[in-house]
């Protein structure tokens, strides 16, 4: 018996065997001989989306870049791959990717699999940059959808959660490399939000806003420049003032693992995740969960939570305030709205944490908020459901994908099928 854990080591995984293929076909023959096949990534995700009782494959070794399309703007690479290790390579080639997660040690399959995000008004979630993937299918055969597709829609694939099969290569687009510097700015009040949302959100190429809810204001605002930060000398930020030093988002961390900031340029990949590439993560010693609402009411949810902020703060490391912008992906959070992500880090008491969520939970649910695919929740799954309005088609392209459920697990049972 297996009992791999995920990365921040609060669940462990049932499977009875792990393999991890060298090739393409070998991903194939072992579905095709399974009865039930789950794909792990880099088991970056805090609940059981990535688990099952039966048989795990990791496209680890899979992680090659296979072709780069100067003429198309695109890239595609073997779906083991992790943001890390493709940002260097387009790097070098002249390219970057429009936005990346806190941490570049996630598989881009894994990431794209659950709508990981980062922060920018103009930026939307990581799966939007999908133009096609293939996938193996639960017969062991191979299926593409790509944007140019409409009987296989990439938007229908691209957020897949797993269930579709294994996906075992992804094309995604790119821009021409750019470089970004990053300033860090220090208690912004709350109520700042309420009428300069949009300005303070829209001063950067990605903005995140960190509190540990301990006062009505954020610890830090980053603000990540395309280019060079604004040259104006300013040592005000709607209120908050600008770091004296490089700083941690986690009040009292040291800030080595961070990504440069003080306004030094450097390139996109070493300025957008929030954490260094070479600074490798062992265990996590953390939990996550994070909650998506409609831009526009962000502030509003935001001063909910400030009524319950006694209950969050002793079980907090640090929260983070990011905007996505609205996509066309049948099971991301943010489809068909602009959205604002509101995360916690929790400190790793999950008793503790379990009896917070439903009050959060509770908080938000006047605002619709859908919970991070990956991340910890305790939303009853018909609430989960009714706030997807593509489920049905997502459930008719399970089953045509997976008549036998083989790429199912318990929580694509609670939280997807209902039953
Ligand atoms: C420290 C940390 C920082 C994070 N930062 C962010 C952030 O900034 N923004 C954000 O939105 N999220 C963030 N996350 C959450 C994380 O991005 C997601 O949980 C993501 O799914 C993890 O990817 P993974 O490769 O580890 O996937 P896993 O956890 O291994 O798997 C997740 C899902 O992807 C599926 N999957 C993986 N590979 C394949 C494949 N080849 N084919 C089909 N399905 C596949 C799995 O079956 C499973 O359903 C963070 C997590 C951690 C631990």
């Amino acid at each position: 018996m297996h009992n791999e854990k995920n990365w921040a080591g609060n669940y462990v995984y049932n499977a009875a065997e792990t393999y991890i293929p060298d090739r393409v076909d070998q991903v194939q023959e072992f579905v095709a001989t399974r009865s039930r096949v789950k794909a792990l990534g880099t088991r970056h995700s805090f609940n059981a989306v990535a688990d099952t009782t039966a048989s795990h494959i990791s496209l680890r070794k899979l992680n090659r870049v296979i072709e780069l399309d100067r003429t198309r703007h695109r890239v595609t690479v073997e779906a083991g791959i992790r943001y890390g290790e493709l940002c260097g390579y387009l790097h070098a080639n002249g390219y970057a990717l429009h936005n990346l997660a806190s941490l570049p040690h996630i598989s881009v399959a894994g990431a794209c699999a659950t709508a990981t995000h980062g922060s920018g008004d103009r930026n939307r979630n990581l799966a939007a940059a999908v133009h096609s993937l293939e996938l193996v299918q639960g017969d062991g055969t191979t299926v593409a959808f790509t944007k140019e597709d409409s009987e296989r829609p990439i938007e229908a694939a691209a957020v897949g959660l797993g269930a579709l099969g294994v996906v075992v290569r992804m094309t995604l687009d790119v821009a021409p490399s750019f470089e970004m510097s990053q300033e860090v700015y220090e208690n912004l009040p709350l109520t700042m939000l309420k009428d300069d949302f949009d300005a303070i959100f829209s001063s950067a190429y990605s903005v995140s806003l960190f509190t540990d809810w301990k006062r009505p204001s954020f610890n830090q605002v980053w603000l990540k420049h395309k280019g060079r930060a604004p040259d104006d000398g300013r040592v005000d930020f709607y209120g908050a003032t600008r770091a004296g030093a490089k700083l941690h988002p986690v009040p009292g961390s040291g800030a080595e693992h961070c990504t440069e900031q003080q306004g030094v340029p450097g390139p996109w990949h070493e300025r957008m995740p929030h954490f260094r590439m070479e600074f490798t993560p062992s265990a996590g010693e953390e939990l996550q969960s994070e909650y998506f609402v409609s831009r526009g009411d962000a502030y509003a949810a935001l001063c909910a939570l400030e009524e319950m902020k006694d209950r969050i703060a002793p079980l907090l490391y640090i929260s983070e305030v990011r905007t996505i912008a609205a996509d066309e992906l049948w099971m991301s959070p943010c489809y068909r709205q602009d959205s604002v992500a509101i995360h916690f880090t929790w400190k790793p008491n999950w008793d503790a944490v379990r009896d917070v969520l439903p009050i959060v939970e509770e908080k938000l649910a006047p605002f619709q908020a859908r919970p991070h695919w990956g991340k910890l929740f305790t939303m009853q799954p018909g609430r989960l459901q009714s706030l997807y309005a593509k489920l049905p088609e997502f459930r008719r392209l399970m089953a045509r994908c997976d008549p036998e459920g083989k790429f199912r697990n318990d929580f694509l049972d609670t939280y997807v099928m209902g039953k």
